[in-house]
């Protein structure tokens, strides 16, 4: 053991030691009345502890939870140093220092490792922030230096954590019985536990079940898993990186390759995976999209060398993203294809003006369009009714070029010219800007502009609302740590 040494020194200064204690079947003494105590209860007897609750004055939860289980027995007085014997653990919610400090002297007397809620100075061990899927468990301690960061961190692993792992730790415990009975090499074993790995935290999660084991022992007497590539179409959302689905978040970390346009926001970007190849494949709406063709020769090829290839759109990929043509080249090459969606521009758009896109009796409809037709210009095909509808909100995608175009062709039709009517360049950017007007007056204010980014065209008595006063936007870091 060549590396004691090493790790010696590598764990110079570690704050505290991580050791995950089995309570089944042992006492813990609880001494306090309060939430706090009681919450420590509940879980040291969700841990199959028997618990010894010592309160004088017991809060409701901790009466309760005294009910609703016989692993819990509640001791209407102070304790006493008699109460420690043979107690695994000693916990305290004792706000009073003198309490604490008695609490702790008569649990080091018994030999009883004892925790003071709060007072990591007076304690023989600290909770963790807990991440529970049962038998995986994760503890986060940052040694007392603060609690709140531990939690943050634990959100992070509860968002990265597939749901099912919990499933997938369970099968772990079946089938490391069943694997022995096959009496395998150590060089297999590992093999097959990579494998495990592999199928527990995909990210496209499935639950296990026993045909999983037979394929992963024959992958294992093949030599490992053949790697079979796939395509995820993921929805990047209009900009804001806290827009993301977890789902979404989960393709980009464990993607191979990433092929995104134009539209994803750097930020989005930022959250994949370090090593995951990104290519741009930028088309934007006015420029000949004709590389089309390349982009799906591109996912159909990574695919069948393996790769695992995230397909990152703006907004939704099922909105205006011609999604239907990749998901069919990709069925048709035998490549599996799944989809996650993502928040399209409209709806970002109406989040970032906090103005609803339905509202009772005023818009009853809502209906996003596309106003660039295959040769650029505004397709002739429009339901005029139905956009002219007083009742119906209207979100116009690639609108910006031809919305003079547009409004003339509903003033025309007979919208009301009083019609409100917004422009959102960037949504939900760090950069967002916006246009109010009506659809009189909108065209010419937006060409005094010239936008350059991408803009969705909001029109309907629904914005009326808009005050122009839409709470401030907050971007930018809050992901950036990831
Ligand atoms: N799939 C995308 C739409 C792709 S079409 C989605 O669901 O949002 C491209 C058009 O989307 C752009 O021309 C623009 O009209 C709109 N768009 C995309 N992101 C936007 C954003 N952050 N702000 C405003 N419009 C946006």
């Amino acid at each position: 053991m060549g590396r004691v040494g090493a790790g010696a020194s590598v764990l110079q200064g570690l704050a505290c030691l991580p050791v995950f204690y089995a309570l089944r079947d042992k006492r813990v003494l609880v001494a306090g009345g309060s939430n706090a105590a009681a919450w420590k209860a509940e879980l040291c007897h969700g841990a199959g502890a028997e618990v010894a609750v010592f309160a004088e004055d017991p809060c409701p939860a901790l009466a309760a939870l005294a009910l609703g289980s016989p692993r819990i027995s509640l001791n209407r007085r102070r304790f006493e140093a008699g109460d420690f014997a043979g107690m695994a653990l000693a916990i305290a919610a004792l706000p009073d220092p003198v309490d604490a400090r008695d609490f702790i002297k008569s649990a080091r007397a018994a030999g009883v490792p004892a925790n003071i809620v709060d007072q990591p100075g007076l304690s023989d061990f600290q909770f963790g922030a807990i991440v529970d899927r049962s038998p995986l468990v994760i503890g986060v301690s940052t040694d007392g230096a603060s609690p709140i960061l531990a939690q943050t961190i634990r959100g992070r692993l509860e968002a990265m954590l597939p749901h099912d792992i919990k499933l997938w730790a369970g099968a772990a415990v079946a089938w490391r019985e069943k694997l022995k009975e096959r009496n395998l090499p150590a060089v297999a074993r590992r093999l097959f536990w990579e494998g495990f790995c592999a199928r527990a935290l995909a990210p496209r999660q499935t639950k296990p079940v026993d045909d999983d084991f037979e394929a992963l022992i024959l992958d294992t007497n093949r030599g490992g898993a053949r790697e079979t590539g796939s395509v995820a179409l993921v929805g990047a959302g209009p900009g804001d990186p806290d827009l993301l689905t977890l789902k979404a978040l989960r393709f980009l970390q464990s993607a191979d390759v990433i092929l995104y346009d134009d539209l994803v926001a750097p930020g989005v970007l930022a959250l994949a995976r370090r090593e995951a190849e990104k290519i741009s494949v930028g088309k934007r709406g006015y420029r000949p999209s004709c590389r089309q063709d390349q982009i799906v020769a591109m996912l159909i090829e990574l695919a069948s060398n393996g790769k695992r290839v995230v397909r990152l759109k703006g907004g939704d990929p099922m909105v205006f993203g011609r999604a239907n043509e990749e998901i069919s080249a990709l069925r048709s090459a035998g490549v599996p294809v799944e989809i996650v969606p993502g928040v399209t521009a409209a709806l970002g758009a109406a989040a970032s003006l906090q103005v609803s896109l339905t509202e009772r009796d005023k818009a009853r409809r809502v209906q996003f369009i596309t106003a660039h037709a295959h040769d650029g210009r505004l397709p002739d095909d429009f339901d005029w009714g139905a956009l002219c509808d007083p009742h119906a909100s209207s979100v116009v995608y690639m609108g910006v070029k031809m919305l003079g175009v547009l409004s003339e062709r509903l003033l025309e039709r007979g919208i009301d010219p009083a019609t409100p009517a917004l422009l959102v360049e960037r949504a939900t950017w760090a950069e967002e800007r916006r246009i109010f007007g009506t659809i009189a007056t909108l065209a010419a204010k937006v060409a005094a502009v010239d936008p350059a980014g991408p803009c969705v065209v909001l029109i309907g008595a629904a914005f009326a609302a808009y005050d122009g006063e839409a709470a401030p936007i907050d971007h930018g870091v809050k992901q950036a740590a990831l």
